[in-house]
């Protein structure tokens, strides 16, 4: 059995979705005690390896040791990281996962994946954004590779814990009917969702977010999303 796509997605998490050996772009989830050996599917035994590190450790048991400190070690840089970044507000360097340009050749059948964290004070338009010039600018750089967007949300909570009206929206319409067309696969707290089709790479060269009051015709040459006042 595979690890549940939950355990898989806070393994990535934990990972800033970098290989724990060499920081390159994970490709994948590994069972640092192979499935074969019984083990298991918890999150104590995953570790987000790229495709080479893959090859040279994968499931060799005997690396299985070195594997999990190296884990454990990336975590702990991670975890750092983003204590940080969320305290200062700097979240340059939260947005783009970079690829080492090395090791592009590697990745080309592996897609191109970018995350981006959603901070307290991001309102909906901020994030929405970020998410659009993702897609277009990646676009613009890895032509028509695959794409998988991660969203990750902090804050934005109601008195309920259920997540605002501005995230809700986002997740549950901004994404699935304005970035998933462009996207092959969306990760989100409330939704994870695969693209049926083929992923479009005609990205549109603008977004316009219309206030829920105003009525204006769609473009073509514009993606447009209309903000609703709840639902
Ligand atoms: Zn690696």
């Amino acid at each position: 059995m595979a690890f549940p796509e939950s355990i898989k997605v806070q393994a990535l998490e934990n990972s800033a979705f970098r290989c724990c050996i060499c920081q390159d772009l994970a490709a994948d989830v590994h069972h640092i005690i192979p499935k074969s050996k019984k083990g298991s599917n918890l999150l104590e035994n995953a570790a987000p390896l790229c495709a080479s590190c893959h090859d040279l450790f994968g499931d060799n048991p005997a690396k299985s040791k070195k594997i999990r400190q190296m884990r454990d070690y990336w975590w702990t840089i991670i975890k750092a990281r983003t204590e940080f970044v969320v305290k200062t507000g700097n979240i340059e360097e939260h947005i783009y996962v970079e690829i080492d340009p090395n090791s592009r050749h590697l990745l080309k059948d592996k897609g191109i994946v970018f995350y981006h964290a959603i901070l307290p004070k991001d309102t909906f338009e901020d994030a929405a954004r970020v998410m659009f010039s993702s897609i277009y600018e990646t676009q613009k750089k890895y032509p028509n590779q695959e794409r998988y967007m991660y969203i990750d949300i902090d804050g934005h909570r109601n008195e309920k814990g259920a997540f605002d009206h501005d995230m809700y929206e986002l997740q549950c319409y901004f994404n699935l009917n304005v970035i998933l067309p462009y996207v092959t696969r969306i990760y989100s707290p409330l939704i994870s969702v695969q693209n049926k089709f083929p992923q479009r790479n005609d990205i549109p060269e603008s977004l316009e977010i219309n206030d829920p009051k105003e009525s204006k015709a769609l473009t073509k040459d514009k993606l447009t999303f209309k903000k609703s006042n709840k639902y």
